[in-house]
């Protein structure tokens, strides 16, 4: 499947795209990571390029818990965007101090609830248009 580029629904992970390009990179590995100030020590999610706190663009990697907790969700049956199958498990999970918005993959809507653990599953979705993979975070019930 071809997209144009202005229909395109995925982020553009390269790294002549993307300067926080290393996220996708290590959620390819399995591993959620973010941003911390390398000045104030600050947390970032999601990861930001500058801090919010002291605004230096100094920053370094680290790598977030697997496991977290349902904190809020939402089912949607309709209107998904291409490339996506219904219905979609939608979810706040409560992670490493962090709430991290993110699909639930491989479980029943009907059985999701807020408290429920979940780890950590990337979702691979549609290749970017030069044939590399692309990911998106995603969990799954623990
Ligand atoms: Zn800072």
């Amino acid at each position: 499947m071809s997209y144009l580029r202005a229909v395109d629904p995925f982020p553009l992970e390269s790294a002549e795209h993307n300067k926080l390009h290393e996220f996708y990179a290590r959620l390819a590995e399995g591993r959620l990571v973010t941003t911390r100030c390398a000045r104030c020590g600050t947390t970032a999610w999601p990861p930001r390029g500058f801090c919010g706190g002291c605004a230096s663009d100094a920053f370094e990697w680290i790598t977030l818990p697997s496991e977290g907790i349902v904190h809020a969700f939402t089912v949607q049956e309709a209107g998904l965007p291409a490339g996506f199958d219904g219905p979609r498990v939608f979810a706040v999970v409560k992670l490493g101090g962090h709430r991290v918005f993110a699909i639930l993959r491989d479980c029943d809507p009907a059985r999701v609830a807020v408290g429920q653990a979940v780890r950590l599953a990337p979702l691979r979705v549609a290749d970017d248009p030069k044939g590399n993979a692309r990911w998106l975070p995603a969990f799954t019930p623990a």
